[in-house]
């Protein structure tokens, strides 16, 4: 398959449509982000790289960090992971305070705010330490990446903070509800800056392999997590990896994905590669418009869905 062709067909289809929707403007540094960019890249088992567009731009990951922490909460609680943090779509925002409020501080699923900053708690457990929490995390993240150059990004990690009122609020909650271990703000201090981490579409691909691959990631072959839980985080992105758009995602693109509001998506094929979309302007729910838009062509044109 010539997929360098394909990449290049998909960024001439979504160049009318890169003036659509709107940039996440409830975190103001995000809000600054020219709106009109696009990158794909692909990784394959043996390391091949195929790329477009603005494919070496850094951008925030945001909640595409949920699907690490996820990983390595999996990872050190197996199925006791479950007792905190439930695996059924949301079916509301990402960020919403109902749901939590009626099901007991039990967040539905790893990928809503509440769910991701629940996990980062059980991190937080797992280090016995906040700062080291954020540490391993980032070390991990660099690991799946290949790349040691990842940092966070100081001017959106004061601009979450400064606004982060609803994420507080989620942990607040759950800590009256008993499902939060640790400090409220320290969890939360700790959340924020795995979603201010700034990757590249390329670095983001690379990260996917271990998911593609039942868990081990076929280039270093270091196993990170058992064959099941893998199963179980690539089934959670699918069903719950965009919000309340996650039905419509899986619908239209058809494979295992994770969203952010930085305007990134990463996806996996499974048993063959890891993708990943950044174009920074987001859709009603949250997720990249166009991100979409270009992943539903990737799989219409290769047929590389999951179906
Ligand atoms: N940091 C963002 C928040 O907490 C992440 C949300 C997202 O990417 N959907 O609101």
């Amino acid at each position: 398959m010539n997929y360098q062709k394909i990449l290049e067909d998909i960024a001439e289809e979504i160049k009318p449509h890169l003036k659509d929707g709107h940039v996440a403007d409830y975190i103001p540094a995000l809000a600054k982000v020219d709106p009109e960019q696009f990158a794909m890249s692909l990784t394959l088992f043996d390391g091949t790289q195929y790329h477009v567009g603005d494919t070496e731009t850094l951008f925030s990951i945001q909640s595409i960090s949920k699907v690490f922490t996820f990983t390595l909460a999996l990872k050190f609680y197996n199925n006791s992971i479950y007792k905190r943090i439930g695996v059924e779509p949301s079916g509301n925002p990402f960020n919403s305070l109902v749901q939590l409020e009626y099901e007991n501080g039990k967040p539905r699923n790893p990928f809503i705010n509440a769910g991701a900053i629940n996990m980062t708690d059980a991190l937080v457990k797992h280090y016995k330490n906040a700062e080291l929490t954020y540490k391993e995390v980032l070390n991990f993240i660099k690991e799946i990446a290949d790349d040691n150059s990842i940092s966070l990004n100081d001017v959106i990690l004061k601009s979450e903070k400064e606004h982060g009122y609803r994420n507080i609020a989620l942990a607040n909650l759950m800590k009256s509800f008993n499902n939060l271990d640790n400090d409220v703000s320290e969890v939360v201090d700790i959340y924020f800056k795995h979603c201010s981490l700034e990757m590249n579409t390329k670095m983001l691909s690379r990260t996917m392999l271990y998911l593609a691959n039942h868990g081990e990631d076929p280039i270093s072959k270091k196993t990170h997590i058992s064959q099941r839980q893998a199963k179980r985080i690539n089934s959670v992105m699918l069903t719950c990896g965009h919000y309340d758009a996650s039905g419509d995602f899986a619908f239209n693109v058809g494979l295992p994905g994770k969203s952010g509001v930085g305007g990134g998506i990463v996806a996996v094929v499974p048993k063959l590669m890891g993708i990943s979309v950044w174009a920074p302007a987001l859709n009603e729910q949250g997720n990249s418009l166009v991100g979409t838009m270009a992943l539903e062509l990737f799989t219409t044109k290769t047929g590389l869905s999951i179906f």
